[in-house]
């Protein structure tokens, strides 16, 4: 397949492209490096069958030649309210990108006869009141909160999306990405993961925002990356939640990180840290995953963030 990858220098893009390489298939990635970065993609710069395009899909995308597949994976991500490639401080790119770049991505899916795969997100769930989370559950997020220009855009992607399903019949697909985390998740990202292990490298006091009760669930970008080229496989149009269903409190977190690194320095409690919305518990029903695509995550949480230690000691 020749597969065309947005946000293909980002986190969880680069992993895909990688991932797509070994499979025998040819990627073209395009990024616009704003959240993204060419040191997630060096490795493949020079090889034939990989191609980079520095281009932000919100802006019409125009692509040369044929292609099997069109996966949307451009938006920043991160909730931090102070890292500057949060989504916070970039509110209109990323409803732009959710809109206008799912718009564009699906007219070149469209235009290709290409299969088109949408990175969606558990935030389209919200502060969630079913627990843990199925397909099925709607969802309860404050449409103008700042966390909106996320959710809403992702939710917008998703419907914009079905309609190309439905009215086009462009063979989509909808994959519901829970909290991952793993190499090239960018140091400075602001996200718990990197921030965590940043602070225990350097022996500091891990910052627990609020009292740290609120839970996530984190899955290893190998096992997402899995789920996602099982999707691409099948021939599911309604969304499929892929994540680690395995859920812990982030105050745990903090202690798995501090003892796994060594760092002795404990934790710091920060009482606003969090931002408004920040839901209070996530965790994945991943029985569709499992039935429908045979994929549950295999790598642990301990062994993950081992493998995230030890690529962040070695950047540092
Ligand atoms: N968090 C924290 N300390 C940090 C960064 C994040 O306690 O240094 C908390 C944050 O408030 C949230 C959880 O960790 O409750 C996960 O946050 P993250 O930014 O990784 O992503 P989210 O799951 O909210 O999208």
């Amino acid at each position: 397949m020749r597969i065309l990858i947005t946000g293909g220098a980002g986190f969880i893009g680069s992993h895909l492209s990688d991932r797509f390489l070994a499979d025998g298939h040819s990627v073209v990635a395009i990024d616009s490096l704003i959240t993204g970065s060419t040191q997630n993609i060096n490795h493949l710069a020079g090889r034939p069958d990989f191609h980079f395009i520095r281009h932000n899909v919100s802006d019409y995308i125009y692509v040369d030649g044929s292609f099997d597949a069109v996966l949307h994976f451009a938006s920043p991500a991160s909730p931090s309210k102070i890292a500057p490639t949060g989504y916070l401080q970039l509110p209109i790119q990323t409803l732009k990108v959710g809109a206008l770049g799912t718009l564009n991505a699906l007219g070149v899916a469209k235009a290709k006869d290409a299969k088109f795969l949408l990175a969606s997100t558990s935030e389209v769930y919200g502060d969630p009141l079913e627990h843990p989370q199925k397909e099925s559950y709607w969802g309860r997020v404050d449409p103008v909160g700042p966390r909106s220009v996320y959710d809403e855009a992702k939710r917008f992607a998703e419907a914009l999306t079905m309609a190309y399903y439905r009215k086009h019949g462009v063979d989509t697909r909808i994959v519901r990405i829970f909290n991952t985390f793993g190499p090239r998740m960018a140091l400075n990202d602001g996200r718990v993961v990197p921030n965590f292990v940043g602070q225990a490298l350097m022996q500091k006091p891990l910052t627990v925002y609020g009292d740290g009760s609120q839970t996530r669930s984190f899955c290893y970008v190998d096992d997402l990356v899995d789920g996602i080229a099982r999707l691409l496989h099948s021939n599911e149009h309604d969304p499929v939640n892929i994540g680690n269903p395995r859920e812990i409190s982030i105050l745990e977190l903090a202690s798995i990180i501090n003892r796994i690194s060594g760092n002795p320095a404990g934790t710091r409690l920060i009482a606003g840290g969090r931002t408004q919305d920040d839901p209070k518990q996530r965790r994945p029903d991943i029985t569709k995953a499992q039935t429908l695509l045979g994929w549950e995550p295999k790598v642990s949480l301990e062994d993950g963030l081992q493998r995230a230690i030890d690529y962040y000691s070695k950047l540092a």
